[in-house]
């Protein structure tokens, strides 16, 4: 399928537009020619920007930044005005929280509602997009394990993760949740969501803000240099995230949720990956360890490492259908490999990662 027409000149809104996921979306909507309004917590902190007003300079489209919160009800009022489609990335994906209501489940629901609502009010919106997440349609792998045909669907839901296990995870669920209630609640707008497995690949920004670059990291820096977990997990290019949104915005008949994962990776083949490509002077890890030694020593080193989430995680495989986003959105993956050596190389340019002397 080929990729849709997009509007000339169209005016859509990206929540989270510092995001590494989003970054990747403003650079695409740019490319179309389109009117870009970046919502962001902070225009002034250059920092944060400076990459999307360069894109900006370079690129047929235009862009605008909006400065707005996801706790500040109303706050994105003023940054939707005039936009067919909303883009809405931002909600936090972080492993370093102090209260899982507070920074990850308020963000992401309230968030959520906060950006839907005013949807519902900004009479010029056609489309809302969420970033949902794969993690919304299950907690663990051994759901998948337990689901039909051990595959996971869009029809799958995560009934399993909470405040106490795998918060992350709850925040998704919970926040696309609402998005559906209040979607279904009316009938101007359409809600689509792209659910993607873990993104890989490199920034736009030059740093990393997403919690997707940890494992990555602890890959080169000698973390996992004993030997990798035996987990598998999906994983997708970021620039691969960021053309599934443009296809949910824009394709016509784009419904519902879309799977948006290249496929099924164990630590171990992220490692050999690593090793093809950067050779064997790193601390890559060489051997899978056994779930039972995980279990016994991995909470005493890694305190966000449970032993209930490695009981219901390592040791199954994860599957995942990503065929509804080929059909509908004519969406083609590009190799997980590409995506991780790429996110590597960055890391290795901008000092996240020490060459071994
Ligand atoms: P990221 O780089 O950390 O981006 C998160 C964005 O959310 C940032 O722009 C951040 O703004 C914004 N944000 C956080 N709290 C906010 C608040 N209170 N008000 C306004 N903005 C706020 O992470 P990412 O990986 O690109 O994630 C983007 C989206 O993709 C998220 O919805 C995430 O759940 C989803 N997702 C990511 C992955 C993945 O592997 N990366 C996989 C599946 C789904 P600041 O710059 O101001 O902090």
């Amino acid at each position: 399928m080929p990729a849709p027409d997009y509007p000339a000149a169209g005016t859509v809104l990206v929540t989270g537009a510092t995001g590494f996921v989003a970054g990747w979306l403003v650079k695409r909507l740019l490319e179309e020619g389109m009117n870009v309004h970046a919502a962001v917590r902070d225009p002034s902190n250059t920092s944060k920007t400076a990459h999307l007003t360069r894109l900006a300079g370079e690129l047929p489209g235009t862009l605008e930044l909006f400065e707005a919160d996801l706790l500040k009800e109303g706050s994105y009022g003023d940054a939707m005005a005039g936009c067919t489609v909303v883009f809405h990335t931002a909600s936090p994906f972080t492993s370093k929280f102090e209260d899982p209501q507070r920074d990850l489940v308020d963000p992401a629901v309230k968030g959520t509602r906060n950006v839907l609502t005013t949807a519902n009010e900004i009479l010029s919106v056609e489309r809302v997009v969420v970033t949902s997440s794969v993690v919304a349609m299950y907690g663990d792998n051994v759901d998948i394990a337990r689901a039909s045909g051990a595959v996971l669907t869009e029809e799958d839901w995560n009934t399993t993760s909470s405040l106490d296990h795998q918060p992350y995870s709850y925040s998704k669920v919970e926040a696309e949740r609402a998005a559906w209630q209040i979607a279904r609640a009316q009938d101007r707008w359409k809600l689509v969501t792209v659910n993607p497995s873990l993104v890989m690949g490199p920034t736009l920004s030059g740093h990393s803000t997403s919690e997707s670059h940890t494992l990555v990291r602890q890959m080169g820096d000698g973390t996992l240099k004993t030997g990798a977990p035996p987990l598998q997990i999906g994983m997708v290019d970021v620039r691969d995230v960021a053309e599934a949104h443009m296809r949910a915005g824009f394709v016509a008949g784009a419904e519902g949720r879309y799977i948006t994962s290249a496929g099924s990776v164990s630590f171990l083949e992220m490692s050999r990956m690593l090793r093809a490509g950067f050779g064997d002077q790193w601390p890559f890890p060489t051997r899978e360890l056994p779930k039972w030694l995980v279990w016994l020593v991995g909470p005493m080193l890694n305190g966000s490492l449970t032993r209930k989430m490695i009981s219901r995680n390592m040791g199954y495989p994860w599957k995942a259908d990503h065929s509804k986003s080929q059909r509908d959105l004519g969406m083609q993956y590009g190799p997980v490999s590409k995506a991780v050596t790429d996110m590597f190389a960055e890391m290795i340019e901008n000092g996240t990662v020490k060459p071994p002397r």
